[in-house]
């Protein structure tokens, strides 16, 4: 897991692949550290959603980080399903 610390947050992204046979994974591993910085999507325009108070609260007391979530379209290539097909058949 790579980090990328972000003002009070981090961005926790996975490294990329040494063995990916081809640049569009890149290309979107790219677009989704852009989406993941900056709280909206370069595809779709979602936008990051942050944790509320409540959430906040309970995230602190577990002693764990507090998730934000990005709701993308379902046809989006950033999204959590387009990005996992991408590194997949990148690494093939
Ligand atoms: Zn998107």
């Amino acid at each position: 897991m790579e980090s990328w610390p972000a003002g009070r947050i981090a961005v926790l992204m996975p490294p990329v692949p040494d063995h990916l046979a081809s640049p569009h994974p890149l290309d979107l591993y790219e677009k989704r550290l852009r989406a993941n910085l900056e709280g909206v999507c370069p595809e779709c325009a979602a936008v990051v959603q942050l944790p509320n108070r409540h959430e906040r609260r309970r995230a602190k007391a577990r002693g764990e980080p507090a998730n934000a979530s990005m709701e993308h379209e379902s046809w989006c290539p950033v999204g959590d399903e387009g990005f996992r097909q991408a590194i997949i058949t990148g690494m093939n």
